[in-house]
């Protein structure tokens, strides 16, 4: 998802390891649930409890190789390592903002693919921005991975890998999924790995700590909804049905009143949250008329709204707001019983904006320049 943009700045990437890959015969263990680990040790003849015994290893102490599961016997160990490996594989690349805001590069699947993953620390609460597609297939006219095109949706294991493999892991108080690609269209993988960051024998975190972000698909959002617990924020960006058509050609398979309809029937009012995201465009989506329809559409919905700046990219007719528009947008809101927050914007100096350091990558020495930041999504809420 977008919520990033870019800074005209030429940066130069910073490799921090050398490309690792795992053997591609060998099956990743990182992404499997206790179940499915009990199924692996069984059918290599070791006893069920040295699956429990592998799920603490990699989901609770995080180790990367089967030789640090100390506890396996050595014989077992190395029979494990014949056919699987952890499955985990570090940053190819790495950019630091002057505000601390790092943004990398994952390997993802098995051919050359990347990934972004961005780290936001905020004082005593650190986030991490996660993809689960390299691409995108929604096309927003904003959005820099829209026009990467659809590449392949990421496994559970290349999702959970940008957690496991993030150097600042044990700082982590708060996981959103809005990186590359949409969560809805490769639901299975998210909420599997959603379910293995909450599971107790997983990483056992709480619901209220992972936030996942969607465009509103089909059916999709629905079995999300129905399936998991964790916080949800959709990308408003117009109230407006034709307008929001032309920003996001995935409000003609689900128009964002039936997004909301359906939103409706779920319960914000306790521990879930329910966000919505909202990119201000200047002279677009940012007069008293959308703030109008935006409480139409709105209410009674127990939400919030992030109104986010935008910086231009290239080949977007596109430019942000004015801050007096953002602040004059956020006050009628607010006015008017809707929460609403400007996000402050982070890691202008980097290309934080999502798909923008995997374009620059593949542009290779070309020149690259653009406007670009990141939203702060740390959520002083809880
Ligand atoms: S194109 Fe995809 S990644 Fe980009 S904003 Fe739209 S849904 Fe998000």
């Amino acid at each position: 998802m977008i919520n990033c943009k870019l800074q005209e700045k030429s940066v130069t990437l910073q490799p921090i390891f050398p490309l690792f890959m795992d053997s591609k015969e060998k099956l990743p263990l990182l992404g499997l649930t206790a179940d499915e680990l009990k199924e692996v040790v069984g059918s290599l003849g070791m006893p069920a409890f040295t699956g429990k015994q592998i799920a603490g290893w990699i989901y609770e102490k995080g180790v990367a190789s089967i030789d640090e599961m100390t506890n396996i016997s050595k014989k077992n160990r190395e029979l494990l390592a014949e056919r699987y490996t952890v499955g985990r594989r570090d940053a190819i690349m790495v950019q630091t903002s002057v505000d601390g805001t790092r943004k990398y590069l994952f390997p993802a699947g098995t051919a050359n693919a990347t990934v972004e993953t961005v780290f936001i620390p905020d004082g005593d609460r650190a986030t991490l921005c996660v993809s689960c597609q390299v691409g995108c297939k929604m096309n927003c006219l904003f959005c820099q991975t829209g026009k990467q095109g659809f590449e392949g949706h990421l496994s559970a294991t290349d999702i959970l890998n940008q957690i496991y493999s993030l150097p600042e892991r044990d700082l982590l108080t708060n996981i959103v999924f809005m990186g590359q690609g949409e969560p809805m269209d490769n639901l299975d993988n998210v909420l599997r790995a959603t379910s293995l960051l909450t599971a107790d024998y997983g990483w056992a975190w709480s619901p209220k700590r992972i936030t996942v972000s969607s465009v509103g698909v089909k059916n999709k959002l629905k079995r999300f909804l129905d399936e998991s617990q964790c916080h949800v924020a959709i990308s408003l960006h117009s109230p407006i049905h034709e307008q929001r058509m032309e920003l996001m050609p995935a409000e003609k398979a689900m128009s964002i009143e039936d997004v909301v309809a359906l939103l409706r029937q779920y319960d914000f009012s306790h521990q879930r949250r329910l966000s919505f995201e909202y990119i201000v465009f200047g002279g677009v989506n940012d007069t008293l008329d959308h703030a109008k329809a935006i409480v139409r559409l709105l209410a009674g919905l127990e939400c919030r709204i992030n109104l986010i700046r935008f910086h231009q990219i290239p080949d977007v007719p596109l430019h942000g707001a004015e801050d007096r528009k953002m602040e004059q947008l956020r006050d009628y809101l607010t006015a008017h019983g809707v929460f609403t927050t400007i996000r402050a914007s982070r890691g202008q100096d980097i290309y934080a904006a999502c798909g923008l350091l995997n374009t620059k990558r593949k542009q290779d020495n070309s020149e690259y320049s653009a406007h670009s930041d990141y939203s702060d999504y740390s959520d002083h809420s809880e």
